[in-house]
């Protein structure tokens, strides 16, 4: 079988791993945590990097810090993974759905303005599968109405919009150190902010909101987010080998790109020239009329041969815990259509050369029919 995601474990995350037990280092406390936030604040060029538990978690305390809350509005785009919508509800706001672009499947800044309303406050542009979205004209729009931009560059560690990396952009940022993400913590999230005030505040918000005057005593309602040092400690392992994983996502898609490229009706990733594009996952769309063959029906042959491959997001509009609440019930046609024939390749930082080999020349037997 070739894996969907197959990750990295690096010998110096090893190596910090057992130093920090060999130290009774095992919870939140101690220097790994505090590495961990430097190293990572340093590689992105930003003030503050907050460690949390999960990506859902690092979104979730960028939307309170940012004081986003009951009876507020959220944009984001309608093709992305269920924890950015989802983090919107845990404040008690609204996310409200926005379609995306054709070609690079991030949120369309052309038809943000359409979805502000007066209870609008923040837009959360996601870096779908690796490439950025257009930055830009949404720091634009938001300047205009005056709101808030929060990336979630949970799937775009090292990628960059015109030169500056994914995840220093907004106001307040988040990302996921999940098993199949860039670089891993096995779960885990960071917050990254240049704001003093919203940094501080998220702090607090991760570690049960204790007072600033005197611990124990809590003036809000906050949670327990914190990583634990010994994820820390996998994660410094890992960003000392960020560069290397980046050059190994890129040699992937130059191979894929080679071996796909004139199969008719596969649509392979674009990159804008204002971007580069990280490739966390490899993702094609297959259109049925050319292929002879529908996604579903040549997802289920590669799996028959030993090759695993997951679906795209899904729309809003089938999302029952967003329909039921009357929220993503509207049409999404770009969305509709990618969700419906697009589908991700094995793209995990160990695969090698020849199982990306295997997968161009099945994906070509299947679709050429021999
Ligand atoms: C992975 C992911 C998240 C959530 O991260 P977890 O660490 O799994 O909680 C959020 N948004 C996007 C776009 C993701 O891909």
């Amino acid at each position: 079988m070739i894996p969907v995601n197959a990750p990295i474990i690096t010998q110096e995350s090893k190596m910090l791993i057992n130093r920090a037990l060999d130290e009774g280092w095992i919870s939140s406390a101690g220097p790994y945590i505090n590495d961990f936030e430097k190293e990572f604040a340093s590689y992105l060029g930003v003030k503050h990097a907050i460690t949390v538990n999960t990506g859902t978690a690092a979104l979730h305390i960028a939307l309170l810090a940012a004081g986003i809350g009951e009876g507020d509005e959220v944009i984001v785009p309608a093709f992305t993974m269920a924890a950015s919508w989802m983090a919107v509800m845990y404040t008690g706001a609204t996310p409200v759905f926005v379609d995306v672009e054709p070609d690079i499947y991030t949120i369309d800044p052309k038809l943000i303005e359409a979805a502000i309303t007066s209870k609008t406050k923040a837009i959360m542009p996601v870096h779908i599968y690796g490439h950025p979205a257009d930055m830009d004209p949404i720091v634009e729009i938001a300047k205009k109405h005056k709101l808030l931009v929060i990336e979630d560059a949970a799937e775009a560690h090292g990628a960059t919009y015109k030169g500056k990396l994914t995840g220093s952009l907004g106001d307040i940022n988040a990302f996921s150190f999940y098993a199949n993400k860039i670089i891993t913590t096995g779960e885990g999230g960071m917050v990254t902010t240049n704001s003093d005030e919203l940094a501080e505040v998220a702090i607090r918000m991760k570690d049960l909101a204790h007072s600033k005057g005197k611990r124990f005593i809590h003036d809000a309602l906050g949670y327990n987010y914190r990583m634990t040092s010994m994820q820390a400690a996998l994660g410094s392992g890992q960003l000392l080998h960020i560069s290397d994983f980046l050059s190994t996502k890129k040699h992937m898609a130059e191979l894929y790109k080679k071996g796909l490229e004139d199969i008719p009706g596969i649509t392979l990733p674009v990159t804008r020239d204002w971007a580069t594009h990280v490739y966390w996952m490899y993702a094609v769309l297959v259109d049925e009329q050319k292929c002879g063959i529908s996604k579903d029906e040549l997802r289920a042959k590669l799996l028959e041969k030993g090759i695993d491959t997951r679906d795209f997001f899904y729309a809003p509009n089938t999302q029952p815990a967003l329909t039921d609440k009357g929220l993503g019930r509207e049409s999404f046609p770009v969305t509709e259509h990618i969700a419906q024939n697009g589908f991700y390749l094995p793209s995990g930082l160990a695969i090698t050369d020849e199982q990306i080999e295997t997968v161009c020349a099945t994906m070509r037997s299947i679709c050429q029919g021999i």
